[in-house]
């Protein structure tokens, strides 16, 4: 009989463990190697059968087994010690209470999905795993940031393969008390829960789960409460379950229920309410049209007004560049629920334009997150320095008239947290050799400090606990209890190891490693310098097409020929890539670019001392510099998909036999010391570019602070700067129209000018009823290419007003000097000016002279 719902019993803990509770419900244990050490050792065998845990080990140990520890003296002073530890790490003043100037109070982090550990699966992929390890340098760093999510009672799928090479998808539920959650409480000791209300006179309700990822409070809304009818439990069930309504309910809840839930927790909390909102993608924009609800019933706020203070304080990262990967609603759906008086005092009409494609080939029926985000986001980013790019033209049509450099969408590369993804046993390399684990802040090239001898021993050691892993795995998916000899050979560590593992999205091919069978078969079976290849990925369940790429890969793997040196792990999670990127001598990315953001599993690689082996995508274009790893070159002159993914994996294999393999099996006392000279220097340069510790302090110090200082400015004497913003902007888009330049006059320019001249300019500039202060004409100038393009690094001089014209006009005119040589050109342009707008041309209003 199968029980409707489990749940867990803790036994009592003896006073000398009483701290293994405190240290077991925060997640810091996940990255403490010491702490997660502490967990393991208290029955080995048990903790990977729970699923490597620490609040379901002490769920599952037995009283017996707890009494005998409570009488093991030096267990007991490692409790002790453990707790200490984690107490200083969470008191102590870190990089942000050093940080000088205004300082946001509150950051509140929305995502609809954090990948903070195994056992925890609220994750699909990089865009968790990325807010998971936000929290986490958050947290190293000092930051008061709280993160916003859903508790999904099915997480994401666990992934198996059949014996036909199918994905099969199972949803095992989860017990948040037994993993380590508090149920958020109100003062009385109940409950907090929130509603809201929905068309139809429905009502979902949801309860708030607190994980506490070191000092940072990770805040889960789960509408599994007695509350609700059935149908509105099952709106939080599983992570990117279904479509529609279902996945609408959700990303209301994320947004309207997560900005309640934060105020109620930071109120129970003595904390300040949050200055700064940050949106990871799209899914949580709600957000913002529940804080103007507030503004404009609570404050007394036009719809305008409002919309001006929230913008100021709102974050929004844009992770896609693929535009099927944008959420988008029906827009009848959403003006049903923006009309039910879930956002009281919100005009539904003007709100629902804010999501609207109203762009020439937009489509009129759809309600488009991001777009919604870029609206309600004053301050917006993409995932890396391509990425950005990509955004600025994607985006652009949501600016006409300014030119794509200009788009006000910045970029920030991701970063991944070191603690989290390096190996225990190269962090213990780290402490011999500089007396901490910081394996991402040293100077790996130093031979005097670690020797080839010891640096090539724990990549070997890692990769051989891979090939053990792998085989264990793949023996215990063996259908029939009987593991096939051939298993016991699966995987060498002596050979070079390419690992490629990922979401199976069409655009990251992953079977372009397929595209010559016969090639990569001769690859892997060299008798003198074989090539072994580690494969994990999980396809939507939704998507038949990603699902026959994974089964063209297990049944190629499962040939006879090949099969000891080719191997598909299933149910690829924070678990297995913890095993799978030290492991590997070089990971592997082939995506079709520039459709993937950033990418950051290549970058846990890199930590870990594994090349990378990539298209020139991502994060890979911005810091492949020729000594960290391996370039495949990009086929953008193909004429079709085929051609290229023909010449692109014809580029891999060449890659892999002529640079990877020589360079691999070069020995010099059984030792690869060309290759271990590139690991040396990925360790080092990667290490300091590629964390989450860097990409925290760049969102502080380029979007949060700003976005704070904006935040305050409109928010003192009852919002005045927001009503005098809202009251700009309206002014000059109403008369934007009617602005023009009508002559420039440039008769100082000599007809043979030389560096060291000046330039005279002077502008008539028709302004028609703006004052010359709600404007700035300005002279862009600078070096011109062939096609009279000014180059993008041109210069800009704000040009002065001075008397009216005679025909109404007023003059605008300055002088400059000629610095640069060569051919030079220069264009007038007027746009508004107010010292709260972030970029110059975020009103989208802008004109040029002709
Ligand atoms: C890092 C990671 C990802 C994201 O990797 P990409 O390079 O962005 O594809 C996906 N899944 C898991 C389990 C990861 O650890």
């Amino acid at each position: 009989m199968k029980a409707i719902r489990t749940f867990t019993v803790r036994p009592v803990l003896a006073e000398s463990l009483a701290p293994l509770d405190r240290l077991a419900s925060n997640w810091r244990w996940s990255w403490s190697r010491a702490t997660h050490a502490l967990f393991a050792s208290m029955d080995p065998a048990l903790w990977g059968e729970i699923g490597a845990n620490p609040a379901r080990m002490l769920g599952a140990l037995g009283q017996e087994r707890l009494d005998e520890l409570a009488r093991d003296d030096e267990f007991v002073a490692r409790v002790r010690e453990e707790d200490e530890r984690l107490t200083a790490y969470l008191d102590g003043d870190r990089w942000f209470q050093q940080l000088e100037g205004d300082k946001p109070v509150h950051i509140a982090y929305f995502s609809p999905e954090f990948g903070v550990d195994g056992s925890l699966p609220q994750y699909s992929g990089g865009l968790g795993i990325l807010a998971g390890d936000h929290l986490k340098s958050a947290s190293d760093l000092g930051v008061p940031l709280t993160g916003v999510g859903l508790f999904y009672r099915a997480g994401y799928f666990r992934q198996s393969i059949g014996d036909d090479g199918w994905q099969r998808e199972s949803y095992p539920l989860l017990d948040p008390y037994g993993l380590g959650l508090t149920l958020l409480r109100n003062r009385e000791g109940a409950p907090v829960e929130i509603a809201l209300d929905l068309p139809g006179d429905r009502r979902l309700h949801a309860r708030v789960w607190v994980a506490d990822i070191g000092r940072i409070p990770l805040l889960l809304l789960d509408s599994e409460t007695p509350s609700n009818t059935d149908e509105m439990r099952r709106v939080t069930d599983r992570l990117y379950g279904g479509g529609g309504e279902h996945r609408l309910l959700q990303e209301l809840l994320l947004g309207v229920g997560g900005v309640r839930a934060v105020r109620a927790w930071s109120e129970l909390n003595g904390r300040p309410t949050p200055d700064v909102y940050h949106t990871n993608e799209g899914h949580a924009g709600f957000q913002g049209l529940e804080r103007m609800s507030e503004l404009i019933t609570n404050n007394g706020l036009s719809f305008d007004e409002a919309l001006a203070q929230v913008r100021a304080g709102t974050v929004f990262t844009t992770h896609t560049p693929v535009p099927a990967g944008i959420d988008r609603f029906p827009r009848d759906l959403i003006a049903d629920f923006l009309s039910s008086g879930l956002f009281q005092g919100l005009d539904a009409g003007r709100a629902i334009s804010l999501g609207l494609e109203t762009w020439e080939g937009g489509d009129q029926g759809v309600f488009n997150m991001a777009v919604l985000g870029l609206h309600l986001g004053q301050h917006a980013n993409g995932v890396s320095v391509l990425h950005g790019e990509v955004s600025r033209g994607m985006f652009g049509m949501l600016w006409p008239g300014v030119d794509t450099d200009e788009v006000p969408i910045t970029s920030i590369t991701n970063g991944v947290h070191a603690p989290t993804w390096v190996h225990p046993a190269l962090k213990a390399v780290s402490e011999r050799a500089w007396g901490d684990a910081h394996t991402d802040t040293h100077d790996w090239t130093d031979r005097a400090v670690v020797t080839d001898a010891e640096l090539w021993g724990v990549r070997q050691q890692m990769k051989g606990e891979l090939v053990a892993e792998a085989r264990r795995r793949v023996a215990a998916s063996v259908s029939n209890g009987h593991t096939p000899s051939w298993v016991e050979d699966l995987l060498d560590p002596e050979v070079l190891t390419i690992g490629f593992a990922r979401r199976v999205p069409t655009y990251k091919r992953l079977t372009l490693l397929l595209r010559d069978p016969e090639r990569l078969t001769r690859l892997l079976t060299d008798p003198e310098r074989p090539v072994q290849i580690v494969i994990g990925g999980k396809s939507h369940p939704a998507d038949d097409s990603g699902k026959i790429l994974i089964q063209q890969l297990v049944r190629f793997s499962r040939d006879p020929k090949v099969r000891g040196r080719i191997v598909f792990l299933p149910d690829y999670d924070i678990t297995l890539a913890k095993d799978l990127y030290p492991g590997c001598d070089v990971w592997l990315n082939n995506p079709l670019r520039p459709l993937e953001a950033c990418g950051t599993s290549g970058m846990k690689a890199a930590l870990n001392g594994a090349l990378n082996l990539s298209i020139l995508d991502g994060w890979w274009d911005e810091w492949y510099d020729g000594e960290n790893g391996w370039a495949i070159p990009t086929a953008d002159t193909a004429s079709n998909d085929e051609e290229r993914d023909d010449a692109e994996a014809a580029a891999l294999y060449d890659l892999i036999e002529h640079q990877l393999v020589p360079r691999f099996y070069e020995r010099e006392g059984g030792i690869p010391l060309r290759w271990l000279e590139m690991v040396r220097h990925t360790m080092t340069e990667l290490g300091r570019k590629a964390t989450s510790d860097r990409m925290v302090r760049d969102y502080v110090q380029r979007l949060y602070v700003p976005a704070a200082a904006h935040d305050v400015a409109l928010r003192a004497n009852e919002f005045f700067e927001a009503r005098t913003v809202a009251a700009f902007v309206s002014r000059v888009r109403e008369a934007w129209g009617r602005v023009s330049i009508a002559s420039v006059d440039s008769s100082g320019i000599p007809a043979q000018a030389q560096a060291g001249d000046t330039l005279e300019v002077r502008a008539d500039v028709r302004l028609d009823g703006l004052s010359p202060d709600d404007v700035a004409v300005e002279l862009l100038y600078g070096a011109t290419n062939e096609d009279d393009a000014l180059a993008r690094d041109h210069s800009v001089y704000r040009l002065s007003p001075g008397a009216s014209a005679a025909d109404g006009a007023t003059v605008f005119s300055g002088t400059l000097p000629l610095g640069v040589t060569g051919t030079f050109g220069y264009t007038v342009r007027v746009r508004p000016a107010h010292p709260q707008l972030v970029s110059p041309v975020e009103l989208g209003l802008v004109t040029y002279a002709s």
